[in-house]
């Protein structure tokens, strides 16, 4: 009985994402929906060819859908900040080689189902990123980040907030109350938010939305 209800499952959320896959290639994306993790890393992996540079900024649903191991495979630089073995100064050079590699490869905090990417940052790395930058921009966006409007896609990039301060090892309000307060703490990470409403002129921008429940 419960192969039935993960069938019905199954076709909800690829109708879900083909909607979404449509709202975006009317804004000028990109756009394809993957079912799987599995389906997802494929898609990933037709659109980065060997040997260039990749740069993945804080995202866990890139390295959840195995795309670090495989592109390393691949003989691709990853540049990628999250190692706690970086002194600042490396860390700094590592975030500016994540910025100019020849491909960015992320996820978003919500997208809505309408097809506008929303994304809240502490650093400001990855939003400005997103924003400016002359390489080729891929987006990997779980099911469970899809929202109704543009007011709960701002609110569920607060909601990835407490897990993604606990993952650090840190403390913020939300934390203990699990979910925003709207904090003045100074260990606020919810800093710079944008709202991409199309593709930023002049640059490709790929989407690929999966039907399985990625990230935080
Ligand atoms: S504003 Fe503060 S309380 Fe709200 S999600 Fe961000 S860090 Fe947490």
């Amino acid at each position: 009985m419960s192969g039935l209800f993960d069938a019905a499952r199954v076709k909800a959320r690829e109708a879900l994402g083909q909607s979404v896959v449509k709202a975006l290639k009317a804004k000028g994306y990109e756009a394809v929906y993957a079912p799987s993790k599995e389906a997802a890393l494929e898609e990933v992996l037709k659109l980065i060819p060997e040997g260039v540079s990749v740069g993945v900024p804080g995202t866990v649903t890139v390295r959840e859908i195995g795309a670090m191991e495989k592109l390393e495979e691949r003989g691709c630089t990853i540049y990628h900040h999250w190692n706690p073995a970086l002194s600042p100064e490396e860390r700094s050079q590592v975030l500016m080689d994540e910025y100019c590699a020849d491909y960015f490869l992320t996820s978003a905090n919500a997208i809505t189902r309408d097809g506008k990417i929303v994304n809240i940052d502490g650093n400001g790395n990855r939003v400005s990123a997103m924003a400016w930058g002359r390489n080729t921009l891929i987006f990997v966006i779980g099911i469970n980040k899809v929202t109704s409007d543009l007011e709960a896609a701002i609110t569920r990039s607060r909601t990835a907030t407490p897990p993604n301060v606990l993952r650090l090892n840190g403390s913020t309000p939300c934390t203990q109350t699990g979910y925003c307060v709207d904090c003045d703490s100074p260990a606020r990470i919810c800093r710079a938010l944008l709202i991409l409403e199309r593709p930023v002129n002049g640059r490709k921008t790929h989407v690929i939305i999966v039907g399985e429940d990625l990230g935080f």
